[in-house]
């Protein structure tokens, strides 16, 4: 995605919601080289990636399976399309002209937007993803990286 007014490709998304009919994204960017705000009408982007499992198994991205993950680490909790959104496209962002990555550095650039954006699911998605058992688990967790 290149602004229209400078073609730089970095832009920051500022707001996301699904068209009328469901088939694209509507989002909001601003380029970080011009600072112009305009806005894009995007299908998802289909990304050819595998994923190398901690067991050595492979399987195909699954932006779903993502998408999963990512609500089941808000819980209940308030997760707009918004922010799910936001989220999915920033770690995709870093999937682009990837074909193989092992799971671990998914996990790695979704907790990076999470820390950000919400300790609390933070914590959950580490947790899950790293099959946390004791209280030691998190507190040691909490200690190394909050
Ligand atoms: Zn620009």
């Amino acid at each position: 995605m290149y602004c229209i007014y400078c073609w730089n490709t970095d832009t920051k998304v500022l707001d996301s919601r699904l068209s009328e009919d469901g088939s694209s994204i509507k989002r909001r960017r601003e380029c970080l080289n011009c600072s112009n705000r305009f806005n894009t009408f995007e299908k998802y982007e289909k990304i050819e990636l595998t994923i190398e499992k901690k067991s050595g198994k492979i399987e195909d991205y699954n932006r779903k399976k993502l998408e999963e993950s990512i609500q089941k680490a808000f819980n209940k909790r308030n997760l707009s399309f918004k922010k799910l959104d936001l989220i999915i496209s920033q770690v995709e962002s870093k999937l682009l002209n990837k074909r193989k990555i092992a799971s671990e550095e998914l996990a790695n650039y979704v907790l990076e937007n999470l820390k950000e954006i919400d300790e609390s699911a933070y914590i959950r998605y580490a947790s899950a993803y790293n099959n946390f058992k004791t209280k030691e688990d998190y507190l040691d967790f909490i200690n190394k990286n909050l």
